[in-house]
């Protein structure tokens, strides 16, 4: 609880502390004033400092309350924490630092300008953030660190989730201030220990996040991505006036491929594909797997000539190559089916339906080759 004792003391009732007393003697009642209106003076000053830092106090505890609200933006709960940490522990600077793999990297600063200046990559031995990382406990230091590059007194505490840690805030104040005590430490601590809590929230949301638009087995975008962003587009080129077109592909007797390689190696095919699609595909084309052994290519701005050129250079691609597997190398062939807006479809469910059905027609055409769509479904 918070007992506001600071108004009580400046409550008429026991008494006023900006009343002084006339010094107008000399003698022992004289000084004796003179003594009063100092201590009154001095006192004065002292609620005042501890008023203003129970302001601050508050005011920190509010905020770090928010940041920690914002579990699903890992760096705005990041840069919001280095604030706190360095007002709180009076610094110039603060930095979180986040363990990858045996070294540390500076993710997020403030002042956010700051992080430029910062070493980059810090290994784990040898440093005294290592240090903190490794033991879970909070360190001070005077003497110059990879991770403290002001080179004045620095103070690290760590980001922990369970027993686990994931990085550590340090801040930092200029060369010849004074050296951080072992309450700054506490305080820090105070921070980045629930700090460590919300970063686990964070991070656990983000892998949510992307285990719900991507497909785990090749990377590439699921059927749930593949809808949006065949959506988002087909508005994109309506509201624009342009062209979106879409390129559905599917493995030419992939069943062949699972009996006679195995399972795991058709697994492998289906990464390898995915991966030579994307190669093969402008950065802005959108790759995702569309089923168990189909992939569909969302490409913003390409008429259906163009679209078509496009599938051959991916129909190219896989052919040109046979794909490495575990069991041995792997000669696949791929049906592609082209449909494009606004020429084949009126929608996007329907600019699926057009593409799905090219493909049917490339496989009753004998497989391996790429068709283009030739009616306008709705
Ligand atoms: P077609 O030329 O007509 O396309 O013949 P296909 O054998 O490729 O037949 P289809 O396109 O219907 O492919 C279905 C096969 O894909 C059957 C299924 O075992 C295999 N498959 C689907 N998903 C996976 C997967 O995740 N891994 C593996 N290894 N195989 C899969
Ligand atoms: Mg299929
Ligand atoms: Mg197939």
């Amino acid at each position: 609880y918070w007992r506001d004792w600071s108004s009580d003391v400046c409550s008429s009732d026991l008494g006023d502390l900006s009343v002084r007393l006339p010094v107008v003697r000399t003698d022992e009642v004289g000084r004796l004033a003179q003594s009063f209106n100092y201590m009154a003076g001095e006192l004065e000053q002292k609620l005042t400092e501890i008023k203003h830092s129970r302001d601050l106090l508050a005011d920190n505890v509010q905020r770090l309350g928010d940041a920690l609200q914002r579990t699903h933006d890992l760096d705005g709960l990041l840069a919001t924490v280095c604030a706190l940490s360095a007002s709180t522990t009076e610094s110039v600077r603060a930095t979180a630092w986040l363990v990858e793999g045996s070294s540390l990297v500076p993710r997020v600063a403030w002042p956010p300008e700051s992080l430029r200046s910062s070493a980059g990559r810090v290994p784990m031995k040898g440093t005294f953030l290592g240090r903190v990382v490794a033991t879970g406990v909070p360190a001070w230091t005077g003497a110059p660190d990879k991770s403290a590059s002001l080179g004045g007194p620095a103070l690290a505490a760590p980001l922990q989730r369970g027993s686990d840690t994931l990085g550590a805030i340090v801040v930092e104040r200029v060369p010849g201030s004074p050296a951080y005590s072992r309450e700054s430490g506490a305080t820090l601590a105070s921070i980045t220990g629930p700090a460590g809590i919300a970063m686990d929230n964070a991070l656990l949301h983000r892998k949510a996040q992307r285990r719900s638009v991507f497909d785990p087995l090749t990377g590439v975008g699921n059927l749930r991505m593949l809808t949006t962003t065949l959506r988002a587009e087909v508005e994109r080129a309506r509201h624009f006036n342009r062209c979106c077109s879409l390129m559905i592909l599917d493995i030419d007797h992939f069943r062949d491929i699972n009996s006679l390689y195995g399972h795991a190696a058709g697994d492998q095919v289906l990464a390898g594909l995915a991966a030579r699609i994307a190669a093969s595909v402008r950065l802005v084309d959108r790759v995702a797997r569309y089923g168990g052994e189909e992939f569909a290519v969302v490409c913003p701005e390409l008429d259906p000539a163009e679209a078509v050129a496009a599938a051959e250079t991916v129909w190219n691609a896989v052919r040109n190559q046979p794909f490495e597997v575990d069991g041995g190398s792997i000669v696949v062939r791929v049906s592609i089916g082209v449909a494009s807006w606004p020429q084949q479809a009126r929608t996007s469910t329907a600019l699926l339906r057009a593409a799905d059905s090219a493909v049917d027609e490339a496989k009753r055409l004998g497989r391996d080759q790429v068709v283009l769509s030739e009616r306008l479904s709705d």
